[in-house]
């Protein structure tokens, strides 16, 4: 399951995408580790990066849909997206970066009516442009709807544009800046386009410390016309939070790409050093971390490449990416920090050198959970979700592997962003019913009774305006659907049993702590402290089972992968 660079064997359906990947891969080994931490240390713009992504014609062909596209091969399809997030990942969150605010820039472009910009862009990501997405403010943070960038209309039907944007990726050198603001006299939301070399346009500092530009602008009396608006009103409104659905599911690859990494250097150093003569790899806790960051990193991927086949089948009758998309962003970023904690518990001193991708890895794995929402913000998204999911399943076709050449235009079109407690899911049980393994058995009995507490113990009209005793609430829940899909695409990818069932030891540990922490908050009450013992388990100890996860697949990838130097 893993991503091996120099083995890179995923399927595509075309020759195109494959060739993107091979080659993004091949830009990156000859750049070198060396080159690569050099140019982090010394936060070097990566215009060499950017130089080749404009000569293979990169980010036009990835990020342009058919529609606009300038060859056949340029189509919006999640599945090729997911793959060239890992990579870039995998190399240097930096050169994912840059490609992500691009990302979050179009995405106000492609669910725009304004023609004429969709053509002007397609033509610019051709020429190889960044784009960039200007949603924050310094002042207000994740509350948008204090926005200050104000368009104020003048008497010749025109507007000029005066605020500031603070945290904006690209905004330095991006073709097309998205800006997100209000309109003067009606208060109404807007899209609308910027320059970065337009005169008004004041590109005053980056405001981080690292090779990616994160600026804080300045546009003052910059002259607007209808022709650089993309959205208004309740349009504008769900652009921005149809973008960061579909921006914020790369944040999850990212972080499978950095932990995988991790992963394959943690090893290599593990298995190579002696100590007291024995190599580090045969301490019991170094192997429990091992296989504990392994089955991790696979549950995230397979989690994760499940959530791209709901999103490109997605419509406004089945909106179940939503959660599953949450979940990328909340669920697969934080587990991909624990990843990097298990490793770092083994590697210890070596994890701070500098010449090593780790220390590149532990600093910028945390931005993920972090960047587009906190995980509290996700969470309390996911929890409006809970009661339909549990409670009031609905019939839907099965969905399939989606690794065809079609476009995603839904997530163009997402439309309305409200009616989420309306959203309704297949039934879990279908999946985990599928399945007779020790662990996933012990998981559904904590789920039964998670389930039950919820009727029989259900938090009281404080305890639901309390973010704090809903964000473990909601942590169990997504573990829930985290389980669901992670057999679903256990069996399409044909993980065997053992391994799967390795996947479910952590999870019955994991949602054994949130019900420890459930049991601890303040406001828990009796009953739901007795449902709280209840769920509490410990995983199935099966020793032969665990040796053959431990040699069969984690030990098996010591010294498989190595960058080069
Ligand atoms: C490196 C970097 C790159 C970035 N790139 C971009 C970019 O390209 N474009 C862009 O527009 N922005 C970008 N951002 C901004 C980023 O998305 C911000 O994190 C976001 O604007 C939220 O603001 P904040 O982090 O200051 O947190 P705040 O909004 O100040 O939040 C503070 C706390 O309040 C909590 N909170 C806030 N709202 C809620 C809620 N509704 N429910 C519960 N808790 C809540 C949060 O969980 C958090 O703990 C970037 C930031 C960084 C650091």
């Amino acid at each position: 399951m893993l991503l091996n660079p120099k083995k890179h064997n995923r399927k595509y359906p075309d020759e195109k995408s494959k060739k993107i990947m091979l080659k993004t891969i091949e830009f990156f080994e000859n750049k070198g580790k060396e080159k690569i931490k050099d140019d982090d240390h010394e936060m070097v713009w990566y215009s060499d990066f950017l130089e080749f992504q404009k000569k293979e014609e990169i980010f036009s062909t990835l990020l342009t849909p058919s529609e606009y596209g300038s060859t056949e091969d340029c189509r919006w399809d999640t599945y090729r997206i997911c793959e060239f997030n890992e990579i870039l990942g995998f190399y240097g969150l930096a050169y994912w970066y840059t490609w992500q605010v691009s990302i979050l820039g179009l995405g106000p472009i492609w669910m725009s009516k304004n023609e004429e910009v969709k053509l002007k862009t397609a033509k610019l990501l051709k020429d190889g442009a960044i784009f960039a997405f200007g949603l924050s403010e310094k002042e207000h943070g994740a509350d948008v709807y204090s926005s200050e960038m104000m368009l104020t209309p003048q008497k010749d039907g025109t507007y000029r544009a005066n605020g500031e944007k603070y945290y904006i990726g690209n905004a330095n050198e991006a073709g097309i800046v998205s800006n997100f603001g209000k309109i003067a006299d009606t208060d109404d939301y807007v899209f609308f386009t910027a320059d970065p070399k337009h005169e008004k346009y004041d590109c005053i500092k980056n405001v981080c410390a690292s090779q990616n530009y994160v600026a804080n602008y300045k546009l003052e009396d910059y002259p607007i016309t209808e022709a650089d608006i993309l959205s208004k009103g309740r349009d504008a409104w769900d652009a921005a939070l149809n973008t960061v659905n579909v921006g914020k599911y790369n944040l999850g690859w990212a972080s499978v790409g950095i932990a995988t990494h991790a992963f394959y250097e943690a090893l290599n150093h593990a298995a190579n050093r002696n100590l007291y003569g024995n190599y580090v790899t045969d301490f019991p806790h170094v192997k429990q971390l091992f296989v504990d960051a392994y089955t991790r990193i696979v549950a995230m991927k397979l989690f994760a490449l499940r959530t791209s086949d709901y999103m490109r089948t997605a419509s406004l009758k089945d909106r179940r990416y939503l959660l599953y998309g949450s979940a990328v962003k909340n669920k697969v970023t934080t587990q991909g920090v624990q990843v990097i904690m298990h490793l770092w518990d083994v590697i210890a001193a070596k994890g701070f050198e500098k010449d090593t991708y780790f220390a590149m890895a532990a600093r910028d794995i945390q931005a993920l959970p972090r960047l587009e929402g906190t995980v509290h913000v996700n969470v309390a998204l996911i929890v409006k979700f809970m009661f339909n999911y549990f409670f009031n399943p609905a019939e839907f076709p099965e969905i399939n592997l989606q690794m065809g050449t079609q476009d995603d235009d839904f997530l163009f079109e997402q439309g309305p962003t409200r009616g989420l407690s309306k959203v309704q899911f297949h039934d879990y049980n279908i999946a985990y019913n599928s399945v007779d393994l020790p662990n996933v058995n012990i998981f559904k009995e904590q789920i039964a009774v998670f389930k039950e507490a919820l009727v029989g113990a259900s938090p009281d009209k404080d305890q639901q305006r309390d973010i704090d005793f809903l964000l473990t609430i909601g942590e169990m829940f997504t573990l829930v659907a985290y389980g669901q899909l992670i057999i679903e695409n256990a069996k399409i990818y044909e993980i065997d049993d053992d391994l799967l069932d390795q996947i479910f030891d952590f999870i019955v540990r994991d949602f054994s702590v949130y019900a420890t922490q459930l049991h601890g908050k303040q406001s828990s009450t009796d009953k739901q402290q007795e449902y709280c013992i209840k769920m509490i388990r410990k995983p199935v100890v099966d020793m032969e089972k665990y040796e053959r996860v431990l040699n069969n697949h984690v030990y098996a990838l010591k010294d498989t992968y190595k960058m080069n130097e």
